[in-house]
This record gives C-alpha cells, sequence and structure tokens, in this order.
C-alpha cells in the first residue's frame, strides 16, 4: 500500500538513499531538511520542505495538509568529537528537537517513528559480535542522545501507543552512483572517503591506532552498504503495519553485517580495487575508538526478515568511489550532510 513517509534529514547520507528507496516502492515521500551545508539536493522523487525538523509551524502544517502515515527520522548532530566540546549543541539539536517532533506527532495522532540509532548507544562491547543484549555504557554524548530517545521512546510507547523502531546502525558505507546518491561530509573523518581521496590525490591516510588487541594491530569495524540499511527501514515500515505485542513497541535492532574489517584490511582492499599504493601515516589512536565493533544482526534478521544483499567489501568500495569519481572531481567535496548517518563512539 501506498504510504507517505515524513523524513527529517532526508537530504543526508542514510536519509537520502533511504528516500530514495521508499519513493522506488512507489511510497511518497516528504523531506523536511535544512540542508545547513547547502546540498545541492533536490530530487524529482521527493517532496522537499528545507526547514528545521523541530519548526513546529511547519510540522503542524505538514501533519494538517498530509496523512502522514509515519516518521523516520535521520537529522542529527553526528560528529562524536564535536559532541564532547559542545554538548549543549547535541542534546539540544538531537534530544529536545526530536522530542518536539515526536510531540507534534503526538498531537495529531502520528504514531508510527523510525529512529536512526547507533552502536554508539552500546560504548565498549561486552560481547563480540555485538547484540542487542550489550549493556549500554555510551562514551560520548552523541551515544548519549541516541539512547536518551530510544529510552524516551520506550516510555511513548507505554503511555502514548506510540510504535516505534531504532535502528542501530554499525559503519554505514557505500553509495548509490546511479542515483547521484553517496557520502561525503565537511568536514569528512570517515574512513572509506579519506581512503579514496588519499589515494586520488597520493596525500598521506591516516591509520588512527596500530596498537589495538586485533591480529593485525588496526581497530576492526563492521562495514554495512547504505543501501541495506535503507532497505531495513523499508522493512522496519512493515513491521510497524502489524500491530504487534506490548513488549515490541518501541523494538531496536542492531544493523550490520556481521563480518568485521581491519583499517589495514580496508586499505589493502581499497589498494588492490585502485590498483595503486596509498601513502600511510602512522597516527596515535582516536580518543574513543573501541578496538572492535562487530555487530550480530540476528534479532533484525529473524525479527525483520533483513538480509544485507550489498555489504561485501568490494561492492562498498566500489560504488563509493564511482561515486567520489562521478561526482566530486575536486579533492574538496562540495555535497555534504546533515543527517545521522554512521555509528559513532
Ligand atoms: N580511521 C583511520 N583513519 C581515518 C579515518 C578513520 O584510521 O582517517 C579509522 C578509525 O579510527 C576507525 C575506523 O577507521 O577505527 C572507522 O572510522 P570512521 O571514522 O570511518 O567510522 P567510526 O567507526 O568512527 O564511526
Amino acid at each position: 500500500m501506498r504510504k507517505t513517509i515524513l523524513i527529517p534529514g532526508g537530504a543526508g547520507y542514510v536519509g537520502s538513499h533511504t528516500a530514495y528507496l521508499l519513493a522506488k516502492k512507489g511510497h511518497a515521500v516528504i523531506i523536511v531538511d535544512k540542508r545547513i551545508h547547502n546540498q545541492k539536493f533536490s530530487p524529482s522523487w521527493a517532496t522537499i520542505i528545507q526547514e528545521d525538523f523541530s519548526n513546529k509551524t511547519i510540522l503542524d502544517q505538514i501533519f494538517t495538509t498530509h496523512k502522514i502515515d509515519a516518521v523516520m527520522h535521520f537529522a542529527a548532530f553526528i560528529e562524536v568529537g564535536e559532541s564532547v566540546k559542545h554538548p549543549k549543541r547535541f542534546y539540544h539539536n538531537n534530544v529536545v528537537k526530536t522530542l518536539t517532533l515526536l510531540d507534534r506527532m503526538l498531537a495529531h495522532d502520528v504514531k508510527n517513528f523510525i529512529f536512526s540509532s547507533s552502536c554508539a548507544v552500546y560504548g565498549e562491547p561486552v560481547t563480540v559480535p555485538m547484540d542487542e543484549s550489550n549493556p549500554f555504557r555510551p562514551l560520548s554524548p552523541y551515544g548519549k542522545n541516541k539512547l536518551i530517545v530510544e529510552f524516551a521512546l520506550q516510555d511513548y510507547a507505554t503511555a502514548y501507543n506510540l510504535d516505534s523502531v531504532s535502528l542501530r546502525y554499525f559503519n554505514a558505507a557505500g553509495a548509490l552512483p546511479e542515483a547521484g546518491l553517496g557520502e561525503q561530509h565537511d568536514p569528512e573523518t570517515h574512513i572509506i572517503p579519506l581512503m579514496i581521496r588519499a589515494i586520488k590525490n597520493q596525500t598521506p591516510f591516516k591509520i588512527f591506532g596500530t596498537d589495538y588487541d586485533t591480529p593485525d594491530g588496526s581497530c576492526i569495524r563492521d562495514y554495512i552498504h547504505v543501501l541495506d540499511i535503507a532497505q531495513a527501514h523499508v522493512l522496519a515500515l512493515e513491521h510497524l503495519d502489524h500491530k504487534h505485542s506490548e513488549s515490541s513497541k518501541a523494538s531496536a535492532f542492531n544493523l550490520g553485517s556481521g563480518n568485521g574489517f581491519s583499517v589495514k584490511e580496508m586499505i589493502g582492499a581499497m589498494e588492490k580495487i585502485c590498483d595503486k599504493k596509498m601513502v600511510i601515516k602512522h597516527e596515535n589512536r582516536r580518543p574513543g575508538d573501541p578496538a572492535i565493533l562487530l555487530a550480530n544482526p540476528a534479532k533484525a534478521s529473524s525479527v525483520l526478515g533483513w538480509k544485507p544483499t550489498h555489504s561485501d567489501l568490494e561492492t562498498i568500495l566500489r560504488s563509493a568511489l564511482t561515486f567520489a569519481e562521478t561526482f566530486s572531481p575536486d579533492p574538496v567535496y562540495s555535497y555534504s550532510t546533515s543527517s545521522a548517518d554512521r555509528a559513532h563512539r
């Protein structure tokens, strides 16, 4: 059935891929995004409202004019280091504004919510691979922001019958160059776009830490293709359709491939694809980086029926490379995002 989905932060990395997939599946997509980095994002397949996602007047107008079936919320500040330096900004944007969005939803009786969460809610893993029973010990204000919203969603389910799914992303990666979609942030901090930049320009790629307790000493992460994450949102929407039991009214799922790659393995894979060596610089550990983050996605698989199909490393790297080569000939990228897109610690 065709639905109308409101997508705060839909001009960002994961948001744009998800919006695209929803539109392709025949849903009506309304994006609210301030495009704070002046993204030139105005696709034909979505309605875009360039506004703050917590603007009550705008939200009331949208909820009055359209019958919104669900809200998928991607808009957030995502830089972990910044969240440590400026927690006020992060709590305001990621928590307070999200609660305003939820208020307006409830005021208009819109009761289906899908939330961009993060494995940052866990902090250091207790068991690897990580399932949803890992304790919550977020290391940054960013991770705490995500967790606070998840807690609110649990209480809102009980008190107000708000149905929600929180999707805890591991390392979102890859691109959909054929749709003009991909990953670019300003400033860029993520490994794949930075590797591409380094290999293209023959500038040093910095490895943050080679003394971790991992086989090659560099950090291991679980890279999951953004299109697989988008597909999980589509399945979460279907999940909300089935009026499920009380216990699953505010459910949460880890989204990762279940495969881990070290930074050195990522470098090797990129060098192989490009048939070119990277200039490497060894740096100290980045504060707050756990040695290994690896998902156990069994719950998403059994409950949502989610199965990543684009997340082999070669597909991820090649798609990111094609996107960068097609849309960013200039090493200083012009497109960037304001949205939550990636697990941060
Ligand atoms: N990393 C690195 N050099 C870089 C960027 C990232 O060594 O220039 C490492 C980082 O320390 C982490 C992994 O690559 O172990 C993934 O980092 P990214 O910032 O892409 O994602 P995060 O895991 O922080 O969400």
